[in-house]
């Protein structure tokens, strides 16, 4: 069969998602088209795409969802996106979610969404401390370091970054929140949304991924 596998992945911000899609893709051979990716790439490529993006952010604008759409487009055109993609931090609005429902339409879609309640994505953040002097990333409460405040990979000095203070990452997710939950409904009136206890070790996390795919192909092979 020839026919395109979309997976649609969704999820707060600091819920592991992105981990997760890139595991994901990679077990299933898809691509992972992370949106963020695709601006980067317009702008740092100078793409007709990516010019129109700039002069939007350049005079302080939202990018319209068309162009985002026509980048997305774009992008899932070629041919390794053959057989399907993975699609992460897109759609995230309604709009976006009814948009991009229409360009799939007759598609092989599956929506899955990461579900952490904010007080755990909260302690996850505001736990986290990073090194001034390496990529090492300790937790104060899931890996601490052996001496406090001192990175276990280079002696170097930790910090906390002020966007995981627990008051700026209440008000990301309320904002997140706010954008995403008519989208949520909209995809669970649609009876197309999967739900993944976010909570679980990442392991259990792509392990649940995983069943829910698989049992969505069997349902849809049976029928
Ligand atoms: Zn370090």
């Amino acid at each position: 069969m020839s026919e395109q596998r979309i997976l649609i992945l969704l999820g707060p911000p600091g819920a592991g998602k992105g981990t997760q899609a890139s595991r994901l893709a990679a077990h299933l051979g898809l691509p992972h088209v992370a949106t963020g990716d695709l601006f980067r790439e317009n702008l740092s490529q100078g793409t007709a795409l990516g010019q129109r993006a700039k002069s939007f952010m350049e005079s302080g604008k939202l990018v319209p969802d068309e162009l985002v759409l026509e980048m997305l487009f774009d992008r899932v055109s070629r041919p390794d996106c053959a057989g399907g993609y993975l699609l992460d931090g897109f759609p995230r609005t309604l709009p976006q979610a009814e948009a991009l429902t229409e360009r799939l339409a007759g598609l092989s879609v599956s929506t899955l969404s990461l579900e952490v309640p904010d007080d755990q994505l909260v302690e996850r953040a505001s736990g986290r401390l990073l090194c001034k002097s390496c990529s090492n990333i300790h937790h104060a409460t899931f890996s601490p370091p052996r001496v406090a405040g001192v990175c276990d990979a280079c002696g170097g000095e930790l910090y906390r970054r002020k966007d995981d203070d627990p008051a700026v990452v209440r008000e990301r997710l309320a904002v997140f929140h706010e954008q995403t939950q008519p989208m949520i409904d909209y995809y669970a009136r649609q009876g197309s949304l999967e739900s993944i206890d976010g909570t679980q070790s990442p392991d259990d996390v792509f392990a649940s991924l995983l069943a829910r795919l698989d049992a969505g192909t069997s349902a849809g092979g049976r029928a």
